[in-house]
């Protein structure tokens, strides 16, 4: 197709979606790129540089493909989220955005949102393990390796709620009051109200991704994180279909927790994955006090929002922490942090966690070489105490390097090791 505001390079080749939505990838792929807003400019780049290197060192070849959103897309076009960005991301399958800056209050709404919904992301993927060398708020991080699974579309990211003072709460509040049954049950005067939809089709397509990925990956388990004890026909619901997905998709590679302890007095099936599900409060614990035991976690939105962030934050933080919003067939790799405006053009901040981000991105890819020498490369590097601001002021000893600099010793270790 033709674009108006995307070059589309002139090497290489488009990344293909088979019938079954798995990716067929060639040597030279087509990626699509957003640097993105404020320390966008720094990590951008550097991301681009290492997956670049991880490739070459693997015998492939990325033809980047530079597309605009937010304030790079104001500028060229007037505009915060072309059609053409949109139309490249679904047509190039597989891309990379850095941080975009959501105004608070007035201006326009999240663009991070409106890219997952138009692109329909459903999930959002989070690993979390820890990197030698990173400095960690708890005694054994090296214990913490799970991937979040959380929903994207529903929930709370449904957005449907009416501010307090409006005719259209107060319509609400009568509707539920009047006529569904709800009287005394919400305090006189100025209120609130949020609608939270929890459907079984956003839950099971979400759950399925989490079994696939730990069948595909050689995980022990799937945890579906719910608070079904008060919300039963929403969070209750979301376990009670991931448990439907688990019994009746799977046959043998998939036992549920009580199946496992009925029948087979606990002990798993050879390659067995075992689903159990946790209330959301409890694993905000257990990721803590048992971290080994966790593996892959399946959540509703807002469980999933404050899981990954704790999980995170016993591993090193934002500076660190990589994320995709992935569909069917289509992965947009991002890392968890912001646009982190007061430092941005400064080359200082931490570039780890887009090229980690990046990683993700190769293994979906099946580049799982590239994505293995992308990972060694970042955590040699960190254990040489080469880093950046955010990692020297909590380690001894520490070599503060610029973002680029970082980057630089990062493909000098990649080209190392490969
Ligand atoms: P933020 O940009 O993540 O920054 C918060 C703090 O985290 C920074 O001041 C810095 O801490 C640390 N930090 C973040 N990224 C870092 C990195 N790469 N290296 C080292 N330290 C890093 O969060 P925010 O200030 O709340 O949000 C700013 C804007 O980003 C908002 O407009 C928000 O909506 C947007 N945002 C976008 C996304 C996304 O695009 N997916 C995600 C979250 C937020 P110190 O100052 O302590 O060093």
């Amino acid at each position: 197709m033709g674009y108006d505001k995307v070059e589309v390079p002139k090497q290489g080749e488009q990344i293909e979606v088979t019938g079954d939505d798995e990716l067929v990838v060639p040597d030279d792929p087509i990626i699509p790129i957003i640097h993105g807003d404020g320390i966008g400019v720094d990590v951008g780049p550097a991301a681009q540089d290492v997956l670049q290197a991880a490739a070459n060192a693997t015998g492939r070849e990325i033809n980047w493909m530079r597309v605009y959103a937010g304030e790079s897309a104001r500028e060229r076009y007037d505009e915060n989220l072309p059609d053409d960005t949109i139309e490249a991301l679904k047509e190039f399958k597989v891309s990379i955005k850095g941080p975009l800056t959501t105004p608070v209050g007035a201006g326009f709404r999240s663009l991070n949102v409106a890219l997952r919904k138009r692109l329909d992301l459903y999930t959002n993927i989070r690993p979390t393990y820890h990197l030698d060398g990173v400095p960690s708020p708890v005694k054994r991080p090296e214990q913490m390796d799970m991937v979040s699974f959380r929903e994207n579309t529903e929930d709370v990211y449904a957005g449907i709620e009416w501010e307090a003072g409006t005719d259209d709460v107060q319509k609400v509040k009568e509707f539920v009051e009047d006529e569904m049954g709800f009287d005394s049950t919400i305090h006189d005067g100025p209120v609130g109200i949020g609608i939270k939809p929890i459907t079984e089709f956003g839950t099971k397509r979400l759950v399925r991704k989490a079994i696939d990925y730990a069948l595909e990956n050689d995980r022990d388990s799937v945890t579906l994180v719910h608070k079904g004890n008060i919300m039963k026909f929403t969070e209750g619901a979301f376990r009670d279909w991931g448990y439907e997905v688990a019994e009746e998709e799977y046959g043998e590679k998939v036992i549920t927790e009580d199946t496992l302890w009925e029948e087979r007095d606990g002990e798993p099936p050879e390659d067995a994955v075992v689903v159990n599900d946790r209330i959301a409060d409890n694993m905000l614990q257990q990721i803590l006090t048992r971290t080994d035991q966790y593996d892959v976690l399946a959540l509703p939105n807002l469980n999933g929002d404050y899981l990954s962030d704790a999980c995170g934050a016993q591993i090193g933080g934002l500076g660190i922490a990589p994320g995709a919003n992935v569909g069917d067939g289509r992965v947009l790799a991002e890392p968890v942090h912001g646009s982190a405006p007061k430092y941005a053009g400064q080359d200082k901040v931490n570039p780890t966690a887009m090229i980690l981000s990046g990683r993700i991105m190769l293994e979906f890819m099946g580049w799982d070489d590239a994505a293995d020498l992308v990972r060694d490369a970042v955590e040699q590097t960190i254990v040489d105490r080469k880093v950046t601001y955010d990692i020297e002021r909590q380690i001894e000893g520490g070599e503060k390097l610029a973002t680029s600099e970082y980057a630089n010793a990062v493909i000098d270790n990649l080209e190392d090791l490969a």
